[in-house]
C-alpha cells in the first residue's frame, strides 16, 4: 500500500496534525491524483470536531480537491497521465439503484461514499481520507475533468461550494428577474451570489457581517441587508423568490421563511449542527416550500466546471499553507475570511 503524508484529527479537541495514511494499489478503474491544491469547507469543521456525530477518527477532511493525475489503472478510458482533475465530496455510490442510473448518485439509496470519514465500497473496512493529503486514489467515473487554466485554486472550492450552489439554484429555475436572497455570506454564499448573478437574478445578500457590505457588491449583489437581528429583516417580509440558506452556525428558518412571497423557496445547504426550529405558519402561508439539496451529481458538477470556466467564474479565495489550517479554522468560525480558505499542497 502506498504510504502518503496528509493532516489528521486524531480526535474531537484535537488539532488537525500531521500523519501519514495508506492509500489503497491504483485498481483497474482507478486514478492516483497528486493534490495540488484543497479547498476548506465548514463541513471539514463540523466533521474533524464530529458535531454531526458519526465522526471515526483519525479523519483526513478536505473534498475540493485539485490535482494531476499520477497514474492510471489499466482499464482507465476517461484520463491519462499529466492532466489535470477534481475530486469533489463523493467518491463512490452503488452504481445501480434508480438514483445512480438517473445521474442522482449524490442521493444513491445505498448512501452515497463521502471522499472523507466513509466506508471504502471494495470490503476493506476502511475509511475514506481526504484532501488534506499529498495524494488521493480514486475511482474514474467520480473524477472530474478541469481544463488547463491559471487559477486552479480558485477552481478548488468548485468541487463543493460551487456545485453545492450551482445545483439547488438550477433546481429552482432561478434565472433573470428572478428575486434571490443568500444568507450566510462565506464559502458556499458567495459562490450562490455569483451563480444567482450570472443566471440573471436580482441579488440580495442578508449576511451579520458588516464588513462584507463592500465586498458583496463586488461579488456583483446587487442588494445587501445586514441581519443585525430578526427585526432587520422585518421589512423584507414576503420580498423575495428564492432564499438560500448557506449559514453553517444554529439558526431558525422561519424568519427566512417569512421573507419569501407567493410560493417561494427555502433553499437550505447549511448544516448546523443543533436542528432549527419552523413555525408551520410561516410555512403555509404564500405556500412556501423548504427545499433541501445536498452537492450535486457527477454530472452536474462538470456541466458546473465547465460553466465556471466560459463564464470565468472562480472562489474568491486565500491561499494558506497546509501548517496554517488550525488557525484556519478558528478564522472561518468568526467569520474572518472572504471567502475560502485553500491549502497549498506544496506546502505539506
Ligand atoms: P463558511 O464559509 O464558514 O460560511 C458560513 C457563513 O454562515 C458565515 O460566513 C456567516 O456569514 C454565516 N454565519 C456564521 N455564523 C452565523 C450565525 N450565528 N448566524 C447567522 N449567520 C452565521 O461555511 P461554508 O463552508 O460556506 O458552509 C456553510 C454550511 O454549508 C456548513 O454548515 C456546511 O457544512 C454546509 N455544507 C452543506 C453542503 C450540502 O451538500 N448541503 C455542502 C457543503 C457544505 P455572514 O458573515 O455573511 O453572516
Ligand atoms: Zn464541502
Ligand atoms: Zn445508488
Amino acid at each position: 500500500m502506498p504510504i502518503v503524508k496528509a493532516y489528521a484529527a486524531a480526535d474531537s479537541k484535537s488539532n488537525i496534525a500531521p500523519l501519514s495514511i495508506e492509500r489503497r494499489e491504483l485498481g483497474s478503474h482507478d486514478v492516483q491524483v497528486e493534490i495540488m491544491y484543497c479547498g476548506v469547507c465548514h463541513s471539514d469543521i463540523h466533521t474533524a470536531r464530529n458535531e454531526w456525530g458519526g465522526t471515526v477518527y483519525p479523519v483526513v477532511p478536505g473534498h475540493e480537491i485539485v490535482g494531476k493525475v499520477k497514474g492510471v489503472g489499466s482499464a482507465v478510458t476517461k484520463f491519462k497521465v499529466g492532466q489535470t482533475v477534481g475530486v469533489g465530496v463523493m467518491v463512490d455510490s452503488c452504481r445501480v439503484c434508480p438514483n445512480c442510473k438517473n445521474n442522482y448518485e449524490q442521493y444513491c439509496k445505498e448512501g452515497m461514499t463521502g471522499t472523507y470519514n466513509a466506508l471504502e465500497r471494495n470490503g476493506s473496512g476502511k475509511r475514506t481520507m481526504g484532501g488534506y493529503s499529498a495524494e488521493i486514489v480514486t475511482d474514474e467515473n467520480y473524477v472530474l475533468n478541469i481544463k488547463e487554466q491559471e487559477n486552479l485554486a480558485g477552481v478548488a472550492p468548485l468541487l463543493c461550494a460551487g456545485i453545492t450552489t450551482y445545483s439547488p439554484l438550477k433546481f429552482a429555475d432561478v434565472k433573470k428577474g428572478t428575486r434571490v436572497a443568500v444568507v450566510g455570506l462565506g464559502g458556499l454564499g458567495h459562490m450562490a451570489v455569483k451563480f444567482a448573478v450570472a443566471f440573471g437574478a436580482e441579488v440580495t445578500v442578508i449576511s451579520t457581517s458588516p464588513s462584507k457590505v463592500a465586498e458583496a457588491n463586488k461579488l456583483g449583489a446587487h442588494h445587501f441587508i445586514l441581519a443585525k437581528d430578526a427585526d432587520s429583516l422585518k421589512p423584507y417580509d414576503s420580498s423575495f423568490d428564492v432564499v438560500l440558506d448557506a449559514i453553517s452556525a444554529d439558526h431558525d428558518y422561519t424568519q427566512y421563511l417569512n421573507l419569501l412571497g407567493l410560493e417561494g423557496k427555502l433553499l437550505v445547504v447549511g448544516l448546523p449542527e443543533h436542528n432549527p426550529k419552523v413555525l408551520p405558519f410561516a410555512l403555509i402561508k404564500n405556500r412556501r416550500s423548504i427545499i433541501g439539496s445536498m452537492i450535486g451529481s457527477i454530472k452536474e458538477t462538470q456541466e458546473m466546471l465547465d460553466f465556471c470556466h466560459e463564464h470565468k467564474i472562480y472562489a474568491e479565495i486565500e491561499k494558506i499553507p497546509m501548517g496554517s489550517i488550525n488557525e484556519a479554522y478558528e478564522r472561518m468560525i468568526k467569520g474572518d475570511i472572504k471567502y475560502r480558505f485553500v491549502i497549498d499542497m506544496s506546502t505539506l
